[in-house]
């Protein structure tokens, strides 16, 4: 059987203050909802969520990882820093580095297994775009862009990641797949993984993000192969955050 686990993705926004008010607000609201929950912080965050969050049952992580381990690679930030600030999670590959930053299937398989490595779980974020879903390249396009990964890494590890299943046209546009659009990607995804490694397949935590809200979170949530959240917008208020983990 496996968990549900719900993470909350800050991107670039956040301040101290905000941040501690966020977190507190979280903290003091969870009840054993018998879910996992996670925040997905900006790197200068994480010394924070680590003095925060200790001893809480909130895991933290990164929003990005470098491949390489140390050196002159000025503005990046090691899977082994991310690890010395108590990190669980890292994203890998969310569309938004994918289209801004120009980052590769390749690229993103390399930072899962630099994740690994250092005993990070890598959040392996796959998602069509609107005009690959009209022309019917939904399958073909994600499944590539986890082939990649499960390709790069140690057929040992493929049950220790996370898949979030993010098509690009719901991530911030109030657009949320329907529940039987996001439940046969993930079937799909499933399949995929199972292709060649059928224990992990029923193992990995497969998630969906996109425009994911307390008022569609728990007909997401219900279906079989959604196994929780990766949540945007929605991260940012504790309120809804907490609805959301209270929906699995
Ligand atoms: C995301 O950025 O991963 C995301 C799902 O964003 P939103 O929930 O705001 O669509």
């Amino acid at each position: 059987m496996r968990r549900k686990l719900v993470i909350g993705n800050w991107k670039m926004n956040g301040n101290r203050a905000a941040n501690s008010a966020l977190l507190s607000g979280i903290v003091a609201g969870l009840n054993d909802f018998g879910a996992d929950c996670a925040v997905c912080v900006p790197a200068p965050y994480l010394a924070q969520c680590q003095q925060e969050l200790q001893g809480t049952p909130v895991a933290w992580g990164a929003e990005d990882v470098s491949v390489h381990s140390c050196g002159a690679y000025t503005g990046e930030v090691s899977a082994a820093m991310l690890v010395d600030f108590g990190s669980t999670y890292v994203l890998c590959g969310h569309s938004e580095r994918r289209a801004y930053h120009h980052e590769t299937n390749e690229l993103v398989a390399q930072k899962a297994v630099a994740a690994l490595s250092a005993g990070l779980t890598p959040v392996i974020c796959v998602g069509e775009s609107l005009a690959q879903r009209e022309a019917g390249e939904t399958e073909q396009v994600i499944c590539a862009q986890l082939q990649v990964v499960l390709e790069a890494i140690r057929p040992e590890d493929v049950a220790k990641i996370v898949v979030a299943y993010e098509p690009i046209w719901a991530i911030g546009t109030g657009m949320t797949a329907t529940p039987q659009i996001a439940q046969d990607a993930h079937r799909f995804l499933r399949d995929c993984l199972a292709k060649k490694h059928p224990a992990a397949a029923e193992a990995v935590q497969i998630l969906y993000g996109g425009s994911m809200r307390p008022e569609n979170a728990k007909e997401l949530m219900a279906q079989p192969d959604i196994d929780g959240g990766l949540i945007g917008g929605a991260a940012l208020k504790a309120a809804d955050f907490l609805a959301i983990i209270q929906a699995v």
